[in-house]
């Protein structure tokens, strides 16, 4: 399953111009040369987790640093894949209970938060719905509605049995999880963990348009990051300058395929079993907790804006927003509102 490669791509170099780094040098040879001039950046491109890759550092242990990002999207790539099934989570879901390893353990505890505080509309149980509709295997097809009902009966982390203490999981009869929705914003959580230890006070990671920056840029601005416009995907709807967080978008035009006139998306509601059809086209969370902006972003996408903006009112010191609706609004959570600019106009969404 690969998403759009030539979008994924625009994306990546957007964001390398917009960090200033276009001077990088993607030819591991010339690291040392690099690492000689502190302004310059160490950036590599690499395809994991089914999609373009780029990590940059800046400073003397930039070359350390991407090595060690690299090392690390591989081997949790390897723990967390669906798709191969010797993964950690292939494995459990082939036998229905396994004692997980410490980072598995810690994806599955953070999604069942986020299951429980989102009431529902994030669901790693959704894996059997994803296999239905084709998305695990590009096997693209509209399931009958008897087969949906039959489904939707797995569905439900409720049916989880989760043994927090012995980092053991036990799924209900039929069930198979899906990590996909946080595993990317836990990858590049633990990226900024990385570059600390390799001390980099300076670096990005851009995940198939999932950014995580570090620190600020070497001349101590803000990092100017790109949100995609859902409806071009050579343009962008609106730039972000932040610094230390996540900018993680979720959005239908990501995954998709078409039958009869409709576009059916990869971002599944687990109340109706079916992509999510309630008036967004993308979500953007802004958060230092990448695992959650990645969740997040999933969960008000299925939400849709009314009930997403009284979730942001509740959790408004964890996270902000920018959500594009399909008629084309753009909403910015009051938090992010002044690091927000579009050439469109903008509606604020305040605390209250
Ligand atoms: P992407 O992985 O394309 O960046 P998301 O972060 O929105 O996009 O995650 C979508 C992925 O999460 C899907 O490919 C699927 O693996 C999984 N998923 C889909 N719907 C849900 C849901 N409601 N709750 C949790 N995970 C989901
Ligand atoms: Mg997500």
């Amino acid at each position: 399953m690969k998403k759009h490669w030539i979008a994924a791509a625009f994306v990546a170099c957007l964001l390398l111009t917009g960090c200033g780094a276009a001077e990088h040098t993607e030819d591991e040879t010339t690291g040392s040369a690099v690492q000689a001039n502190t302004e310059q950046p160490v950036s590599k491109e690499i395809f994991a987790m089914d999609t373009y890759m780029t990590i940059t550092a800046y400073g003397e242990n930039g070359q350390k640093a991407v090595d060690a990002a690299q090392q690390e999207i591989e081997r949790l790539d390897a723990l967390l894949s669906t798709g191969s099934a010797d993964s950690e989570i292939s494995a459990l879901n082939a036998s229905g209970t396994a004692q997980l390893s410490s980072d598995s353990a810690e994806l599955v505890s953070c999604a069942l938060e986020i299951n429980e505080s989102t009431g529902g509309a994030f669901d790693i149980t959704v894996y059997p719905l994803m296999q239905a509709w084709g998305f695990t295997d590009e096997s693209y097809r509209v399931p009958s509605d008897s087969e949906l009902t039959t489904l939707m009966e797995t569905i439900g982390s409720d049916q989880l049995d989760w043994d927090a203490d012995n980092r053991t999981l036990t799924l209900g009869d039929g069930q198979a999880i899906d990590l996909g929705g946080i595993a990317k914003g836990y990858t590049s959580g633990r990226i900024m963990e990385l570059f600390d230890e390799c001390g980099v006070e300076s670096g990005m990671v851009s995940l198939g348009g999932n950014v995580h920056v570090h620190g600020a840029k070497p001349d101590g601005s803000k990092w100017r990051i790109g949100i995609q416009d859902p409806e071009n995907s050579e343009d962008i709807a609106g730039v972000l300058e932040v610094t230390d967080c996540a900018v993680i978008t979720s959005g239908g035009y990501e995954r998709y395929f078409e039958q009869d006139g409709t576009t059916y998306h990869h971002i599944i509601d687990p109340s109706t079993g079916k992509p999510a059809d309630n008036g967004l086209t993308s979500v953007t969370i802004v958060s230092a907790d990448g695992t959650l902006a990645d969740g997040l972003s999933t969960a008000l996408f299925v939400m849709g804006v009314d009930q997403a903006t009284e979730y942001w009112r509740q959790h408004a010191d964890e996270f902000d927003a920018v959500m594009i609706t399909e008629d084309g609004t753009i909403f910015v959570t009051e938090g992010i509102a002044d690091v927000f600019s579009s050439d469109r106009t903008f509606e604020t969404i305040a605390r209250k």
